[in-house]
Formats: structure tokens, C-alpha cells, sequence
């Protein structure tokens, strides 16, 4: 396999989901996976960093199992410290106040509630949050063992299956989220593409991504594997296809026809973060964390969480861009 080869720094051409044709940089960090390794490159051009080779679609497909929400293991299992069906159990008052929040973001662009599309709801807990709001809800979702969990425990309407123009009426849905949902998607201007589809003119799309590269930490830490020439090896799924920061992000939404409105940084509180290193780059991480908090806090900047929300405008031909 010819990728099993490239080195730290090669520049190769490909594709990037932006720019079409690009040259890609590749960067010291790389995932193994099924016996190959999946590198870390970024684009020269948009500076959107992603993993390259993608894995094939049935491989991604095959990451969402029951075990991805049930386990907590090295390789399995959505990132954090508990598996995902504790971690949601625990959650407590954190799970309304976030879709409070969120709420809050949505009334900002539209100034009502009214129908309100949640892709990757996974087994429906914000979904359920947001019905509680006074939305009408109905969610997407890729997994059979958190769709049939979220239509039997929680009453809710969830459609299983992938982010396809024809699943829904175009112009039905007046907000669209997706939370943690864009970087595990092998194509993210083709979804928001749809997303945008979904959306009544107006609407408005709000996406929240992990943003680790914005972070001083994995800054220094790529740097300091860069300068001894070394790959950090990550010895998990590649869950996160894309890696976004605040720049990436606006383009990936700009590049889909999305009007990007609002962008807010924040950082993944201690008792969260996925601490993975020795422990002396744990003990650093910590540190950063802090200063990560106070800096995303204070002033918008150097968080490892992006919350953006994004318009579908009302003249599309002004935007520029074909419909999906
Ligand atoms: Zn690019």
C-alpha cells in the first residue's frame, strides 16, 4: 500500500472537500487502522486539515455500533472517559442547559421556534431537551442501536440512515443541528449541501465541533513530534475524519452555500478532556487546559469546542452557490 509510506512534511496532490484539487501537507500525526496508517495532512491552499487516505464507507459505517455508545476501550467507543450511554446518564442539569444554550443561539438568527432537524442525534437525549423547548423535533441518525433506542425509550421520531437529499422535503426545517456530527462525516460540504436543502430560506444550521488543533496544547505538541521528525501514532479509529478551527470551519460552511453568522469558542471542561499521553504531557495538557478556558472565555480564541451557527440566505443567487 503506497501510503503506507509517506513522510513527515511530504507534500502530495489529491483532493481537498474545499478546493478540489490541492496540494496537501502531511502532518506528524497518524492514525493505524486495519493495518495501514491513515495520515494527517493539510491542505495548502484552505489550511483544512483532514485525514488521508478516508476510510472506506462500510469501515466508517462499522465505527457506530452498539459498542460505540455502550464502551469505553482503546478501540471502541466515543471519545471521553465513560462510555457514551453513562456519560449521558450522569449529565444531569449539563444536558438541558446545553440545549438551552443552543436554544438561545437558534432564537438569536430566527427570533421563533418551529421545526427543528437534529443530524447524528444518536440515541436522542438533546433531541428530547429540545422538545421539551417547544420544538417540533425529528432526528437522523446512523445507527440502528440509537435509533430503536430513541423511538422506544424516548418516544422520539428518528429516521435511520445517511445525510441524503431525498430523506426529507427540501425547505421543511427552520434549524438544523449538528453536534459533533461534521468531523465524522467523509464529506461535510456535500452534507451541509443537504443540510442546507433541508433548511426553509432563512433557516438556520447550527454545528459544534471539536476543535483540538486550535488548541496551544496539540499546537505544541505537534510541533515538538515535527522537530524530532516523528509521527504521534494514534492507535484508535479514526473517528475524526476532519480536524476544524475557527478559519477551517467558516470555509467548510461558506463552500456549501451556508452564510456563516456567529462563531463562538469554548474548552472542554478538565474532567472531560482525553487525556491519552505519558503523564508528563498530561500533566502539560492540564495546564494548557486552563489557560484554554480563560482564553476561549475572555476572548474567543484558543478553545478546543467551535459552536457556529450559519444562515441558508433568503437569495441564493446573490450567495452564489447551486442548490444541492
Ligand atoms: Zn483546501
Amino acid at each position: 500500500m503506497t501510503d503506507r509510506s509517506l513522510d513527515l512534511g511530504q507534500r502530495i496532490a489529491s483532493t481537498c472537500p474545499v478546493c478540489g484539487p490541492a496540494q496537501l501537507r502531511v502532518l506528524p500525526f497518524r492514525y493505524v487502522f486495519h493495518d495501514r496508517f491513515l495520515y494527517g495532512v493539510r491542505c495548502e491552499s484552505c489550511s483544512l486539515v483532514f485525514v488521508h487516505p478516508q476510510p472506506t464507507r462500510e469501515e466508517i459505517r462499522s465505527f457506530y455500533t452498539e459498542e460505540y455508545f455502550v464502551q469505553c476501550s482503546e478501540s471502541c467507543g466515543a471519545h471521553g472517559r465513560h462510555a457514551y450511554m453513562e456519560e449521558v446518564a450522569q449529565s444531569g442539569t449539563e444536558r438541558p442547559r446545553a440545549a438551552a444554550r443552543l436554544d438561545r443561539v437558534v432564537l438569536q438568527q430566527l427570533g421563533r421556534r418551529g421545526r427543528l432537524l437534529e443530524v447524528g442525534c444518536g440515541p436522542g437525549f438533546l433531541l428530547d431537551e429540545f422538545r421539551k423547548l417547544g420544538w417540533q423535533v425529528l432526528g437522523l441518525e446512523i445507527s440502528p442501536f440509537a435509533v430503536q433506542f430513541a423511538r422506544e425509550h424516548l418516544g422520539l421520531s428518528v429516521e435511520l440512515g445517511d445525510i441524503e437529499p431525498e430523506r426529507f422535503p427540501g425547505a421543511q426545517a427552520d434549524a438544523v443541528f449538528l453536534g459533533d456530527v461534521l468531523e465524522h462525516l467523509p464529506e461535510p460540504v456535500g452534507a451541509l449541501r443537504t443540510v442546507r436543502h433541508w433548511l426553509s430560506p432563512g433557516g438556520v444550521a447550527i454545528i459544534a465541533v471539536p476543535s483540538t488543533l486550535n488548541l496551544l496544547s496539540a499546537r505544541l505538541g505537534l510541533i515538538g513530534y515535527g522537530m524530532r521528525r516523528r509521527f504521534k501514532t494514534l492507535r484508535i479509529p479514526p473517528y475524526h475524519l476532519f480536524e476544524y478551527t475557527p478559519s477551517t470551519l467558516p470555509r467548510v460552511i461558506r463552500a456549501a452555500g451556508l452564510r456563516p453568522v456567529w462563531l463562538r469558542q469554548s474548552a472542554v471542561p478538565l474532567g472531560k478532556m482525553g487525556l491519552r499521553g505519558s503523564p508528563l504531557e498530561n500533566a502539560g495538557k492540564v495546564t494548557l487546559q486552563l489557560m484554554a478556558h480563560a482564553s476561549a472565555h475572555l476572548l474567543n480564541r484558543g478553545g478546543d469546542r467551535l459552536l457556529a451557527a450559519a444562515i441558508r440566505p433568503l437569495d441564493e443567487t446573490l450567495a452564489g452557490t447551486p442548490d444541492a
